[in-house]
C-alpha cells in the first residue's frame, strides 16, 4: 500500500485528530497512522477552563462547530449525549493524614475547592477517551483525512523535502510519503524512539510513578462526607486526595465509570509496592480510611496500569521535516490537569507554522518559526514542572500546598479572561510564565518552596505568594474570608476589570456572551443536571 500526503500524523489520540482537522480545513492532505484501533483506553481525561477555551478557539479558527460543542458541558450534553463525558465544575482537594479518617474545621484547613464555572451548563468536562478520541478520529476521516489504524511503522527517513515511513498494515507492507511528520503518539512515542531523541532530565520534580484504572460503583465523596454548603458538589470536579508522598485523582463520567489512580514519589511507591496493582491500591487505601470508604463497593472496569516513571521530556521537539506535539515532547504529572492545555496550545502554534507553507514550498522564516515552536514548548514544560515539583515538596503542608496551587488558579483564570476579552498579549505563555512580572515570581516562589522552608521563612513565603497573585487575581482568590472555598462569581471579574485593562462594561458583555451570567429562567431552560443551584451562581 502506498500513501502520499502533505502531512503524516503518527497517533490518533485527540491531539492527532484535532491537528488533522485543522490541516484539512486549510486544504492539506493528511494521513493519520495509528498502531492500535478505536475505541481504546487512554488516560488523561480532565479538562480545564483554559483547555476548553483553547478547544473553542481552534474550533472557531478552523470552522469546526461539531468540535466546539465539546467545550462546555451543556452544549456537549445537548448535541452529543452519545459521547460519554463527565461534568467538571472545579478542582476539589482534600488533605489527609496517614491512618486517620478525614476531618476538618470551620476554616477548611484541610480542603480547597475552586469553582471554574457558576453553573453546570457552562461547566468543564472530563473526556471519556474511548468515546471522545474515537469520535474525533471519525470527524477527521469525515473531513477527508486518510486514517490508517492497525499500522506499525518500522522506519522513518527524511530526504530533502520528503519523509518516508515504512511499516506494515494488517500484515501487508505500507509506504507513506509526506512533506512533514507530526508526532502525536504520546510521551516516549514514535519519533523519540525512531530518531533516538535524548530525554532531558527533569530539573525539579522527584521521580514519580503512577497506578491507575477505571472503576464502577465508586461512592461519591458527597455521600461519605456530606456538606450542603460547598460551592459545588465536590465530586462534579477533578477530586484530589492529597497526602505526604502522593495524591489520588477521581474523575466521574456520566456512564457510571470513574477514572481513579494515584501519582506517587518513588519512596511511597516502594512502600506500597506499586507494581502489584490491585494489592498496592488496597495497601494505599488502608492508610487513607475515608478514601477507602469510597471504594468499598467499587470494582475495576479495566486492568490496572502501573507506570514506573510518569514524567518525561525530550531535549528536542522538532527538526527539518518533523515536530512533536507537546504531549509527545513531555508529560509532567496529572496534577493540575496541564496536559490538555499544553497540547492544545501546541496544536495551535504548530498549525500556525504549517499554515505558512504551501505543500512542498516553505516560507522564508520557516526554520525560525519551528525553532520558536520548540523553545516555547520546552519553556512551558519547564514552568509546569517547577510548579508541580513545588507542590510535591509541600504535600505534607496543606496551607502552603494550597497557596502554591492558587498561583496556578490565578494564572489560569487571568489567562482565560484575557483571551476571552481578545487581549491574549496580557497573558503570555502557559501559567503566565512569559509575563515580565509573574513569570520570574512564579519561578522564584517555586524555588523557595522546593527548599522546604520552615517557621518564619515558610510564613513569609505564603505572604509573598499572596502578593504575587494579587495583581492577577480576577477570581477572589486573595479573599481569605472565603476560607478556601471559591465559588465562580461574576462580581469578582467585574471588580477586577482594570487588571485586564478592561472596563466593567466590557466585562459585563463578556459575562453575558460566555453564558456566565444568565437569568434564572434561562438557566432552568438550559440546565442538564440536577446540580445547578442558582442561588450560588453569582
Ligand atoms: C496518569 C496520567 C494522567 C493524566 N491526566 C490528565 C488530566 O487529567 N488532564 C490533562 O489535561 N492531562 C492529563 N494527562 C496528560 C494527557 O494524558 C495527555 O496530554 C494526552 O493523553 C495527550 O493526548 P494525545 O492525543 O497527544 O496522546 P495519546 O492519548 O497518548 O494518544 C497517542 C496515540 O498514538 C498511538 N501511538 C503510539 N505510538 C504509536 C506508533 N509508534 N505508531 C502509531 N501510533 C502510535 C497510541 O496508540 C495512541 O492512540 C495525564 C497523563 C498521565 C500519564
Amino acid at each position: 500500500m502506498r500513501v502520499d500526503a502533505d502531512v503524516a500524523i503518527v497517533g490518533s489520540g485527540f491531539a492527532g485528530s484535532l491537528t488533522a482537522l485543522g490541516l484539512r480545513s486549510i486544504g492539506r492532505t493528511v494521513a493519520i497512522v495509528e498502531r492500535g484501533r478505536h475505541p481504546r483506553f487512554a488516560i488523561g481525561e480532565s479538562s480545564t477552563p483554559l483547555a476548553n477555551l483553547l478547544l473553542e478557539e481552534l474550533a472557531d479558527r478552523y470552522g469546526l462547530p461539531q468540535i466546539r460543542v465539546f467545550s462546555k458541558w451543556g452544549t456537549w450534553q445537548r448535541s452529543r449525549p452519545d459521547v460519554a463525558g463527565g461534568l467538571k465544575r472545579g478542582f476539589t482537594f482534600f488533605f489527609h493524614q496517614p491512618g486517620q479518617p478525614f476531618g476538618d474545621d470551620r476554616e477548611h484547613e484541610r480542603q480547597l475547592m475552586v469553582a471554574a464555572s457558576p453553573h453546570d451548563d457552562i461547566g468543564d468536562t472530563h473526556w471519556y477517551r474511548p468515546d471522545f478520541d474515537q469520535n474525533l478520529v471519525r470527524e477527521a476521516e469525515a473531513a477527508g483525512a486518510i486514517y490508517l489504524d492497525d499500522t506499525a511503522i518500522d522506519r522513518v527517513a527524511f530526504d530533502g523535502d520528503r519523509a518516508t515511513l515504512d511499516g506494515r498494515r494488517l500484515g501487508q507492507p505500507i509506504h507513506i510519503r509526506a512533506s512533514f511528520v507530526v508526532d502525536a503518539s504520546g510521551p516516549r512515542g514514535f519519533l523519540s524512539r525512531a530518531l533516538g531523541l535524548d530525554a532531558s532530565p527533569l530539573r525539579w520534580l522527584p521521580p514519580t510513578q503512577g497506578l491507575y484504572t477505571h472503576f464502577e460503583h465508586v461512592t461519591r465523596w458527597d455521600a461519605v462526607r456530606p456538606d450542603a454548603d460547598r460551592p459545588y458538589p465536590a465530586d462534579d470536579a477533578a477530586l484530589h486526595h492529597v497526602f505526604a508522598g502522593g495524591w489520588i485523582w477521581m474523575l466521574r463520567f456520566g456512564n457510571g465509570v470513574t477514572s481513579a489512580g494515584v501519582a506517587l514519589t518513588d519512596e511511597t511507591a516502594a512502600r506500597i509496592g506499586a507494581a502489584d496493582g490491585a494489592a498496592a491500591w488496597d495497601r494505599l487505601l488502608a492508610g487513607l480510611p475515608s478514601v477507602r470508604e469510597q471504594f468499598q463497593s467499587a470494582r475495576t472496569a479495566h486492568p490496572w496500569i502501573h507506570s514506573p516513571r510518569l514524567a518525561f521530556r525530550t531535549a528536542r521537539v522538532c527538526g527539518p521535516g518533523w515536530a512533536l506535539l507537546p504531549s509527545a515532547a513531555g508529560v509532567i504529572d496529572p496534577l493540575l490537569s496541564t496536559g490538555f492545555p499544553l497540547a492544545l496550545l501546541g496544536i495551535g502554534r504548530l498549525l500556525d507554522v504549517l499554515e505558512r507553507t504551501a505543500p512542498g514550498k516553505k516560507c522564508p522564516d520557516w526554520d525560525n518559526a519551528l525553532r520558536a515552536y520548540e523553545r516555547i514548548t520546552l519553556a512551558e514544560l519547564d514552568a509546569t514542572e517547577q510548579l508541580v515539583a513545588a507542590l510535591y515538596a509541600s504535600m505534607d503542608d496543606a496551607a502552603l500546598f494550597k497557596r502554591l496551587t492558587l498561583l496556578y488558579f490565578a494564572a489560569a483564570s487571568f489567562s482565560e479572561a484575557a483571551r476571552r476579552l481578545k487581549r491574549p498579549e496580557l497573558a503570555p505563555g502557559f501559567l503566565l510564565h512569559g509575563h515580565p512580572a509573574f513569570g520570574p515570581e512564579l519561578h522564584a516562589l517555586c524555588a523557595m518552596a522546593l527548599a522546604k522552608p520552615h517557621g518564619r521563612a515558610r510564613d513569609e513565603l505564603i505572604k509573598m505568594i499572596d502578593a504575587a497573585i494579587e495583581p492577577f487575581d480576577v477570581a477572589g482568590l486573595c479573599d481569605r474570608s472565603r476560607r478556601d472555598w471559591y465559588p465562580a462569581r461574576a462580581e469578582d471579574l467585574v471588580q477586577n476589570a482594570s487588571k485586564l485593562r478592561a472596563t466593567a462594561g466590557e466585562v459585563d458583555v463578556l459575562l453575558e456572551r460566555s453564558g456566565f451570567r444568565i437569568s434564572s429562567a434561562g438557566l432552568k431552560a438550559c440546565t442538564t443536571s440536577d446540580h445547578v443551584r442558582d442561588g450560588r451562581s453569582g
